[in-house]
């Protein structure tokens, strides 16, 4: 039974990380009849919070309402002709009818694979489902990918490659199970807060619990542990490999479940003999002790092991998930309470778009695109002849292809890739050179909408009604509480109008493919994909989740309830059921340090901050926390470079150059620097016509994993000096 709503309130959830808190949002009648919104508090009844929200969560009310939010936003459609001139004010008909022109012009001309779409993670399912469709069953594309490709790419491999399918097994719940917790390669207590906030939970009610945490920086979450493990940048396979070389000299790994379940353990431990904990300390720095007690500790579990970009946004980062993986099923610690692999998602719902397999290497319902039958099967599903057969263009090689001139066009939803794309000089340049660029957002000042010939205004959070999946597979329904802002539409709505017109030119007189009138429709649809698959939601109705709020997958039709968590059972998704053990090995960053660039420079989040901050860059107090852009460095570091805290440097890599000021902090290592990925060009103490530091991304590498195409965000190879002020 849920607690009953007071007048004017409406169940929605945050739109922020990927935990996925459920909120109550607040709004009152405005003097001229419309609804505003004036207040959110936790969800007492979701199960991902239980009421709690975290300082982003409980702010979202006011990035929602005021004069700065208001200057932000797009408030109608614009369009320029010629490259240069402002944008000018259009009808949504002009809008709609230019940019289904312009695709359909340069699809005929050069076509389907010269256009291209990308899109977000923090799109809504039923958004994510539309424009798969209307890139791969329409335009005749797979040149459509996500800003998830940045984000979770790594940790779909990891999963694919050894449990045979993108099916994170866990649940929150497992936290107050678990005996040891590994968290490698994420800081939760600020980048997930509520989940951590349940983790605190767990260890007071569970004192004997140990927390291991595999991190170069002393981080929050670091600083609670139990157990850091202060790893060199980029060498987590050697610590992995190494601890299963431990495991496997004192008998801790599971002989009995490697036999039954899995297949490959032989050639996986000739490769891991060679890594003792000794080899692998002088690789990671991790002091040898310390290695052989993070294995001890995790072959005794129950473990549950949390991850995100560290292991994720590695050139190496498939390896990386897939060698965690090993450590799960070499000692038995998954397919139990309290025990498996659980990938963290960043993004509000990089999971929904995974589903709905809106990207360049995915098919609808986890199917894959290399597979005849399984593309067959959704041209059947869709009406459609058939699918294009080889895997499109993923975000960086779709930029690249901007830049090079094999790509024509692209059309961006609701992110912000000139400032979040690495390798910010060429996608910048990209963007000049593209022939036509559309930007369907909600926000009209990113550093992206320069570039936009059209922009097309659509709604946010608060306006916009369909469905999320967060990180524990739990499927939460988004609900609008007031009217859109100015002229702005549905992303899935504005999807369908383009494609109607499409139609009208690339399959005239054929029944449209795109008649949905509600996100429900859409979703119905979405559902219908994803019947007998792993994933099946068959039984997910609209209905069912309005009366008994958010549930996991799969949820196949007739089904008593949602499932908490996979391979109970130990029949993995594999043909026979075996899980695989994937023999990767260690391999170093993509840049190594040198002399002329002598710093490891990584890249995170803050806690109060969220992406690119269109949202939580309006709310004021957010930035008590962390009021500008800085780089973080050891006080040794500091001294040696003959700078002064909050003195400005210039930080270089091989691509570009940034000046920001300097911060000692305590968390990093020396030889390490760190910048928050938050901030794109800003005016350093806010002031219009002051020095300029841009982003951290101007630095980053676009170098990516061979698996799974997801960029190393992760590590550059810089040098710093001092910058001398002009
Ligand atoms: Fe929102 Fe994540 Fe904070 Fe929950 S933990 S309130 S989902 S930002």
């Amino acid at each position: 039974m849920m607690t009953p709503l007071r007048p004017g309130e409406v169940r929605s959830t945050c739109c922020y990380c990927g935990v996925g808190c459920g909120v109550i949002v607040e709004t009152q009648e405005t003097a001229r009849g419309a609804r505003e919104i004036t207040g959110v508090r936790g969800d007492p009844d979701h199960p991902a919070n239980f009421g709690r929200l975290c300082s982003k969560g409980a702010s979202l009310h006011l990035s929602a309402t005021g004069h700065r939010y208001e200057q932000t936003r797009a408030a109608h459609p614009e369009m320029r002709i010629e490259r240069g001139e402002q944008r000018r004010r259009i009808s949504w008909d002009e809008a709609l009818a230019h940019v289904a022109g312009r695709f359909a012009e340069i699809v005929r001309k050069h076509g389907s694979d010269s256009v291209g779409l990308y899109i977000s993670g923090q799109l809504l399912t039923e958004d994510y489902y539309v424009f798969n469709k209307l890139a791969k069953g329409l335009l005749g594309t797979n040149n459509i990918d996500s800003n998830s490709r940045l984000c979770m790419s790594s940790a779909v491999s990891g999963y694919k490659l050894t449990l045979g399918a993108d099916a994170p097994p866990c649940s929150y719940d497992d936290l107050d199970h678990a005996g040891t917790v590994f968290i490698a390669g994420a800081n939760p207590a600020f980048a997930h807060p509520i989940l951590y906030r349940r983790l605190e939970d767990a260890r007071a009610a569970n004192p004997a619990m140990r927390v291991i945490v595999a991190d170069p920086r002393r981080t929050d979450s670091a600083s609670d542990a139990t157990l850091h493990l202060p790893i060199a940048p980029g060498t987590d396979i050697a610590l992995f490999h190494a601890m299963l070389h431990v495991m496997l000299w004192e008998g801790l790994v599971d002989r009995s479940f490697i036999e039954a379940h899995t297949e490959g353990f032989d050639a996986l431990r000739d490769t891991v003999r060679d890594m003792t904990p000794a080899i692998a300390s002088g690789l990671c720095g991790v002091p040898t002790d310390d290695i052989v007690t993070a294995a001890r500790w995790f072959a005794t579990g129950p473990t549950l092991s949390l991850y995100c970009q560290g292991l994720n946004q590695s050139a190496s980062g498939s390896a990386k998930n897939a060698a965690l993986i090993n450590l799960h099923l070499a000692s038995a610690q998954i397919g139990k309470r309290g025990a498996g692999p659980f990938s963290l998602t960043g993004q509000p719902n990089a999971m929904g778009g995974r589903e709905v397999g809106g990207m360049a290497t995915m098919l609808s319902g986890h199917r894959d695109i290399n597979s005849a039958a399984d593309r067959d099967e959704i041209a059947r599903l869709w009406g459609v002849d058939a699918l294009p057969a080889t895997a499109g263009k993923t975000a960086v090689e779709m930029f690249d292809s901007l830049a090079d001139g094999s790509l024509k066009a692209v059309w961006i939803v609701c992110t912000n890739p000139a400032q979040s794309m690495p390798n910010q000089s060429l996608v910048r340049q990209a963007l000049k050179r593209a022939e036509f660029v559309v930007l369907q957002d909600a926000y009209a000042n990113t550093a992206t909408a320069p570039f936009a010939d059209v922009l097309l205004p659509a709604t946010t959070w608060g306006e916009k009604e369909g469905t999320v999946t967060n990180s524990e597979r739990r499927i939460s329904r988004v609900r609008a509480a007031r009217a859109p802002y100015g002229e702005a539409r549905d992303d899935w709505r504005i999807a369908v109008d383009v494609a109607r017109r499409l139609e009208a030119q690339l399959r005239p007189a054929q029944p449209s493919l795109f008649s949905y009138r509600t996100p429900e429709a859409v979703w119905n649809e979405h559902r219908a994909t994803t019947i007998g698959r792993d994933l099946d939601i068959g039984g997910l109705s609209y209905a069912l989740l309005e009366a008994q709020g958010p549930q996991q997958w799969p949820y196949p039709a007739g089904a008593a309830g949602a499932t908490e968590r996979l391979y109970l059972d130990h029949r993995f998704a594999t043909r026979d059921g075996r899980a695989r053990f994937a023999n990767v090995s260690y391999q170093p960053v993509a840049e190594a340090v040198d002399a002329r660039h002598p710093f490891a420079l990584t890249t995170g989040r803050l806690r109060d901050q969220w992406h690119g901050m269109s949202r939580t860059g309006t709310v004021e107090k957010l930035f008590s926390h962390m009021p500008e852009p800085c780089v973080e460095l050891n006080a040794r570091d500091i001294e040696r470079l003959g700078l002064d805290e909050g003195a400005l440097a210039h930080l270089t890599s091989r691509r570009g150059s940034i000046v920001m000021p300097v911060k000692s902090s305590e968390a990093m290592q020396p030889g390490q620097a760190f910048v928050a990925m938050h901030w794109g060009e800003e005016f350093l103490g806010g002031q219009p016509g002051g020095r300029v530091a841009h982003g951290v991304n101007s630095l980053t590498t676009g170098v990516y994993d061979p698996v799974s195409r997801q960029p190393e965000l992760k590590h550059a190879a810089i040098r710093i000096m001092k910058a001398e002020l002009s």
